[in-house]
């Protein structure tokens, strides 16, 4: 016999980082008992960080997990669940829309805020991974201040690496762009914004294939994969800007997204092209990637979230 049918949520959403929790508190404030699945890493990208400096409010800055840590305890305060669980596939064929997690739950919501972000990629060495935080970072604008008059090393060939790289002279004496092929990427004006700069040393044609340190980064181990020749480059710190991917997976048969999976949603707005489907932070957004962007795209999912359900009369 067919179990009874789950009663709907009114907002469930997927993700704990900035956006999903930011839209959890309104959500939670509004009395929608929201339903947080948190994902595969509770807390999102902030958790992979030290020091945020750039998050308002904290005059001294934060840590990552700490920040995290104190914005799920302020949706739980009112009243948000959240669920260690992640949601795997959505059925958007019929309202309320059927979901299922990665644990086997099966439930129904009215609202859908998708918030599961974008995951920076990284090389995937063993050093690289035990060094993150410790002088290994996706994130040059969360992290570049942290290293002031030290050399580091940036890896990658697009518009992000040379973003990053150009942004890294500010504060590094010298910025070691590896590229691994014999050009850039990046577009002409950004590629020529790092060719023109004297603080930023190319090196074609090269790879990194180890991070070097015990504690916090010391170098990089290189080679050069024409003339396989190996190197070594001392350097404090070393930036990925590889790509990101967003989290999109479970729900790219039923939204618009463009062909890197990145959710589309309207002008002004988090809607998405299924009716009470909502995406914000990360997983939409591929130009700001800041967790304060994320937060404030959270706030406007709830709000659109709660004014889509006032206005449907059998909700
Ligand atoms: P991207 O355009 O996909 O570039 C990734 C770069 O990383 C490429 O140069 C690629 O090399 C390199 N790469 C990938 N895997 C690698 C590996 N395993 N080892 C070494 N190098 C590797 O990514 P993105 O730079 O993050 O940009 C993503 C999108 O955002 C783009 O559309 C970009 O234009 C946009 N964006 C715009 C701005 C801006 O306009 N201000 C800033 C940032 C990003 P190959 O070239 O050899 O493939």
């Amino acid at each position: 016999m067919a179990g009874a049918a789950p009663e709907a949520e009114d907002v469930v959403i997927c993700g704990s980082g900035p956006a999903g929790l930011t839209a959890a508190l309104y959500a939670a404030r509004a009395n929608l008992r929201p339903v947080v699945y948190e994902g595969m890493e509770p807390g999102g990208q902030l958790t992979t960080t030290t020091d945020v400096e750039n998050y308002p409010g904290f005059p001294d800055g934060i840590m990552g997990p700490e920040l995290m840590e104190k914005m799920k305890a302020q949706v739980q305060r009112f009243g948000a669940r959240l669920e260690m669980d992640e949601v795997e596939k959505v059925d958007c064929s019929e309202w309320p829309y059927r979901y299922t997690t990665s644990m086997g739950t099966e439930g129904l919501a009215k609202t859908l805020i998708i918030a599961t972000g974008a995951s920076a990629r990284y090389l995937g060495l063993d050093n690289e991974l035990r060094l993150r935080g410790y002088g290994v970072s996706a994130c040059a604008t969360c992290d570049g201040f942290f290293f002031r008059d030290q050399d580091v090393v940036v890896i990658g060939g697009g518009d992000s690496a040379a973003e990053e790289s150009t942004f890294l002279t500010r504060f590094a004496s010298k910025v070691h762009l590896l590229v691994r092929r014999d050009q850039l990427r990046a577009s002409k004006i950004m590629a020529k914004r790092v060719v023109d700069n004297d603080k930023i040393e190319i090196h074609w044609n090269t790879e990194m294939t180890d991070v070097l340190g015990e504690k916090e980064v010391e170098g990089v181990a290189t080679a050069n994969n024409q003339t396989k020749e190996a190197g070594r480059i001392d350097v404090t710190g070393v930036f990925l800007a590889i790509g990101h991917t967003p989290n999109s997976k479970p729900f790219v048969d039923w939204l618009d997204h463009d062909e890197a999976g990145y959710l589309k949603t309207a002008a002004d707005s988090t809607a998405t092209n299924v009716p009470g489907l909502f995406a914000c932070g990360d997983v939409q957004d591929k130009v700001y990637r800041q967790a304060v962007t994320a937060a404030g795209s959270g706030c406007m999912a709830a709000l659109e979230a709660e004014r889509w359900l006032e206005a449907r009369e059998d909700h």
